[in-house]
């Protein structure tokens, strides 16, 4: 599906405070970490933090890091290839990167099994290159 939304543009209210708070953090953010600096404008129900996640997914514009259970914003939505996040254990960065090669790989094996991919992200936890420094 091309004709991307750029975010700014069509956002809901709830949408862009939600969008706004993910942009801000320096990490990604759980869902209970958005409702507290949430409430104060309105989003008081877990269950309105989660059905807005999942609409930024859908517009593709946050991504969701199984492995940390939190959100992160894109770093280009325009992208249709698989992210691959680099995770640091130590200081909790997090970089979105792609690979062409990857993705392609992995949609032929979806190709091949029949299987219908839905999305995919590929996580990566370890160590980034400032901690790894630091720690000689
Ligand atoms: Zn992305
Ligand atoms: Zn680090």
């Amino acid at each position: 599906m091309k004709n991307k939304l750029r975010s700014e543009q069509v956002l809901t209210r709830n949408q862009s405070l939600v969008f706004e708070a993910l942009r801000k953090g320096k990490h990604p953010v759980g869902a209970y970490e958005l409702l507290d600096q949430l409430r104060e404008h309105g989003l008081k129900a877990p269950l309105q933090i989660y059905r807005t996640l999942d609409q930024l997914i859908e517009l593709k514009i946050v991504h969701r890091l199984e492995s940390l259970n939190a959100w992160t914003p894109c770093c280009d939505a325009e992208h249709d290839s698989t992210p691959v996040f680099a995770i640091c254990n130590d200081c909790g960065i997090v970089t979105e990167c792609f690979d062409e090669n990857l993705s392609s790989n992995i949609q032929k094996i979806s190709k091949r099994s029949g299987f219908v991919a839905d999305r995919s992200i590929i996580e990566i936890h370890g160590r980034c290159d400032q901690c790894e420094t630091s720690q000689g």
